[in-house]
């Protein structure tokens, strides 16, 4: 791991190591890149319990929570990205025009080479360790950065990295913003950067100093709709459960719910029924740190709740709650919620509905919920987002076989699974030609009556 104090250069002295070690071509082996790829898989078995009480730690997350969103999820991609990495790194064959010919043509994807991983705290190891694999499979060499907030989870990467690498292919810095900001000084080759939109815009603004490819996966406000045509009971199991998954601190979460006025207290009854019999306030994540407890208190100090059990502040735990009367000018309509917190809206008119929703930046996910087809096919032709999902939530961004990002200010590029290898890559076209070529394709003057059979020819 590398600490930086005030007056080091650490930064510059890692990024000069992994230049030189990038340029000597061996991050470019299959072999080396899979060998790579398998140590992290068997740290991550080795050391699963290790990952789910640094997870405890942080966020208090429940066991089954860390496992199936950072464990698991880890696991099944690491392999997946193992599986197909040979064949992903065969040069694509295309065809060539008739008038280059003999020629052969093909699609290499090369490494960009230095990359930089900033990652946030919500899902601490698994948005850190995804990119991580995605961009040493398609050959590079990484400095991570895992959030400060989350230090148990920081402690573990430190160490599964220094144990899986060297610092020449894999390095962690740790730190909080100045260190992140002083990363962004150096010039790397790929920075992949998650974590809010504001800071997306700082982390843009840098990599343009230096043309530097960039992948901003970010936040934003996701909506969810409720028609008057659905089981609410289904909706409302759906809604919450994603809500209160990692206590609303997902990216992807429902931020509110806006539902058709005719159905909204049946809704409301439907999410105090399940209130009733379902303990999340015993088996819920606690917010991460002491500022976010307080930003969500002071964000819903004014609205009466439907809550579930009672807050323990000593814990930063926060009861899971309602809002069933939020109004679009609510302070928590005014940002991302990322807590166990739903706002819940109405709407009579659809169209008015919508022009309401295209005032807002487009979110990472929208949720619908609906068996109107017609009405389904107009709210996304006219809301843009980074993914959908209906009659559900949070299953689309939970799928290796679905690529993940924004679009708008929920940010751009996307990843997962092999597309992650896409994006920490870029494709180089490659012609071969031979010493022999027919003498009329050699466009050298003088051009004489060449133009005259080409016209004819080319058309
Ligand atoms: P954050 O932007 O505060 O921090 C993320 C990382 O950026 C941290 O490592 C931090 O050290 C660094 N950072 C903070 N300020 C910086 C600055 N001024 N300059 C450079 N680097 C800086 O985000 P967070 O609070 O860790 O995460 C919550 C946000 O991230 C939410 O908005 C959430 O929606 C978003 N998020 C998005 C995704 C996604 O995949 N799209 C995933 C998780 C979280």
């Amino acid at each position: 791991m590398q600490e930086l104090s005030d007056n080091d250069n650490g930064v510059s002295s890692v990024v000069e190591k992994q230049r030189k070690f990038f340029a000597s071509a061996q991050t470019r082996e299959f072999t080396f890149r899979s060998d790579a790829l398998l140590r992290v898989e068997k740290y991550l078995v080795n050391h699963r319990e290790q990952l789910l009480q640094a997870l405890a730690e942080d966020l208090g997350k429940p066991a089954l929570e860390a496992f199936l969103a950072e464990y698991y999820f880890l696991l099944q991609e690491v392999r997946l990205i193992r599986k197909g990495l040979k064949k992903w790194m065969k040069p694509k064959k295309v065809k060539t025009p008739i008038y280059f010919q003999p020629c052969k043509s093909s699609i290499v994807r090369e490494p960009f080479g230095i990359t930089l991983i900033i990652a946030p705290w919500n899902y601490p190891i698994q948005l850190a360790v995804s990119p991580l694999i995605a961009a040493i499979a398609a050959g590079n060499t990484v400095v991570l950065k895992p959030s400060e907030v989350s230090t148990a989870s920081e402690q573990f990467l430190t160490e599964m990295v220094a144990e899986c690498f060297d610092e020449k292919h894999v390095a962690t810095v740790t730190g909080g913003v100045d260190v992140a900001q002083r990363l962004l000084e150096t010039k790397f080759d790929f920075i992949f950067y998650t974590g809010s939109t504001e800071v997306g815009k700082i982390v843009a603004v840098h990599a343009a100093k230096n043309l530097t490819p960039v992948v901003l996966e970010l936040g934003g406000k996701c909506p969810c709709i409720i028609d008057e045509t659905v089981d609410l009971d289904m909706a409302a199991k759906r809604v919450l459960s994603g809500k209160f998954f990692n206590a609303g601190q997902t990216c992807f979460a429902p931020d509110f719910v806006v539902v058709h006025d005719s159905v909204k207290d049946a809704f409301v009854k439907a999410c105090e029924n399940l209130f009733a019999d379902t303990p999340w306030h015993q088996e819920m994540a606690s917010i991460v740190n002491e500022i976010h407890y307080l930003r969500l208190q002071k964000m819903i100090s004014e609205k009466e709740c439907i809550q579930q059990g009672e807050d323990r502040p000593v814990e930063l735990f926060m009861a899971p709650r309602l809002i069933p009367e939020t109004t679009w000018s609510d302070e928590v309509m005014q940002e991302e919620v990322f807590g166990p917190v739903l706002p819940i809206l109405t709407y009579q008119d659809g169209d008015e509905l919508l022009s309401r929703l295209a005032d807002f930046e487009s979110p990472l996910a929208l949720y619908l919920f609906s068996k109107n087809e017609q009405w389904l096919a107009s709210v996304l032709s006219t809301l843009p987002s980074g993914g959908v999902c209906i009659n559900d939530t949070m299953k689309q961004g939970s799928s290796l076989e679905l690529s993940f990002g924004g679009v708008g200010a929920s940010g751009y590029g996307r990843y997962r699974g092999l597309v992650g290898l896409d994006s920490m890559s870029y494709e180089r076209a490659v012609v071969k030609r031979y010493e022999f070529s027919f003498k009329a394709m050699d466009i050298i003057p003088p051009y004489g009556k060449a133009y005259t059979a080409l016209k004819k020819w080319m058309k």
